[in-house]
């Protein structure tokens, strides 16, 4: 073999092709220690919001910490400023003001704060054979099978017909009652076993048990008048208050630490509060950027980004236009001169189902945020395709920043898809690309990030708030 041949090849590649894999190894090793700082702050947070309204209870005090205040409509803002708006308890836009405010536009991470779970149908208590359990009606996309047999906590909300509001968390501390929705053992699992799998569980199966003693008299539904008396005597409650409640049945885990090396967080409920974190301590951590800045925290997502709490909503495309024209501007310009880091997960190769993916354009864990320039199903639908040119900024001023990011698509073309806000977020003229933490077991009770990849999205929201 030619030895100078060879090493010419050699050079030639290192400066024509890409290397996704070497160089990203080497940072991160470098970033490792920093990283599993700052994911002890992400267990805590991730740990205690496990729902929509927990995790906006947690921001408003923790941006109240750090010198953010309600804002005040028709209030006019200096640059540096701190404002939050709190929608209904159950999403959220927070904003530094920037030095030039909004005249050259606003620069906007959004994540999404509700997970997939399980909701209760309007009328769910009921007694069968010597048990009580609840009906329930799932949130979002999820593997039905996935959410049987494991310790469930109650979160929310019940409104009583006085008026009166009761929040629920139940489940979390210790000393608490758990909950769980039963499975068939395998030693009579005949039937289920002979059922295609997205056939096995039904919704109407996933039903949570919640007690199995009498009320001790006699009479009729003793089961299920034990534990309506209990929850009389602990929130006041009648069954028909159960109708305008939000109780959300989620995992009871706590965050951990996986793997030997601890490189990774298993938890519930990383879609998409593993964006939320980073894009609020970027936020917290940037003094007077030159443009005004926001983190936007959308409910119902995994629902297709409805109601008015969700991102179809105008509830920040007003907060916007409110900055606007205390500027003196017309929206609809600052929009125009917008963009938007559509902050959401994204799909980690798995090697044990590597057959779903295409390893050449798979998002990997410990490479760095991804970025997902479309997302989508059946030749990229539902998605907001990126444009070159955000997408060559973006690109740059990550480099710059020296964030360690990796671009990819969620799996293989024909094997399925999901969307995120970023077309919702398109819709108002704003330049929007998908940016976000690769997940192992996505919308399962039990996600897998690396804490590498939520330290570089860190990372990469700090230097895009702060580019030029
Ligand atoms: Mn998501
Ligand atoms: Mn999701």
């Amino acid at each position: 073999m030619d030895e100078n041949k060879n090493s010419a090849a050699k050079e030639l590649a290192e400066k024509l092709l890409l290397d996704r894999a070497k160089p990203a190894r080497a940072a991160c090793l470098k970033i490792a220690p920093k990283a599993m700082d700052f994911a002890e702050g992400y267990k805590d947070f991730i740990t205690a919001s496990k729902t929509e309204r927990e995790t906006v209870d947690w921001t408003v005090a923790a941006a109240e910490a750090a010198g953010f205040r309600a804002y005040v409509p028709g209030k006019a803002y200096a640059p540096g400023e701190k404002i939050y708006y709190n929608n209904r308890g159950k999403a959220m836009c927070l904003a530094v003001i920037g030095k030039s405010g909004c005249k050259e536009g606003v620069r906007i991470a959004a994540a999404h704060i509700d997970s997939p779970r399980i909701d209760l149908k309007p009328i769910p208590l009921y007694e069968s054979s010597e048990l009580c359990l609840l009906k329930t009606h799932y949130y979002g996309g999820i593997k039905k099978y996935q959410w049987t047999a494991i310790p469930l906590s109650v979160h929310g909300k019940i409104v009583r017909k006085d008026g009166t509001e009761i929040t629920v968390n139940v489940g979390e501390n210790e000393g608490d009652p758990q909950f769980c929705i039963t499975d068939i053992l395998p030693h009579l699992g005949k039937d289920q076993n002979g059922k295609k799998l997205g056939e096995a569980f039904t919704g109407e199966d996933l039903n949570v048990l919640v007690g199995s003693l009498p009320l001790d008299e006699e009479g009729e539904q003793l089961y299920k008048l034990n534990v309506m008396k209990i929850l009389n005597d602990q929130y006041g409650i009648v069954e028909g208050d159960l109708i305008s409640a939000e109780l959300e049945f989620v995992p009871a885990f706590k965050a951990v630490d996986i793997g030997f090396d601890r490189s990774m967080v298993g938890a519930y409920g990383h879609d998409d509060r593993v964006c939320a974190y980073p894009a609020l301590q970027a936020l917290f951590d940037c003094a007077a950027p030159e443009k005004t800045s926001l983190v936007v925290l959308a409910d119902k997502e995994e629902i297709g980004s409805v109601g008015n709490t969700g991102l179809c909503s105008e509830y920040m495309n007003y907060f916007v236009s409110d900055l606007a024209r205390g500027e003196g501007l017309e929206p609809q310009h600052v929009w125009s001169k917008s963009s938007c880091l559509s902050a959401d997960v994204t799909a980690a190769l798995d090697p044990t189902y590597i057959s779903a993916y295409e390893p050449g354009n798979s998002t990997y864990v410990n490479r760095g945020v991804g970025i997902a320039k479309y997302t989508g199903s059946r030749g990229k639908g539902g998605s907001n395709d990126a444009s070159a040119e955000f997408l060559g900024w973006v690109r740059r001023i990550l480099d710059e920043a020296g964030v360690l990011w990796q671009i990819g698509e969620l799996g293989k073309v024909d094997q399925g898809g999901g969307g995120t806000v970023a077309y919702d977020v398109a819709r108002l003229n704003a330049d929007v690309i998908d940016i976000g933490v690769p997940v192992l077991s996505m919308h399962a009770p039990f996600e897998v990030i690396s804490k590498v990849d939520l330290y570089s999205a860190y990372e990469a929201f700090k230097a895009y708030f702060e580019a030029k």
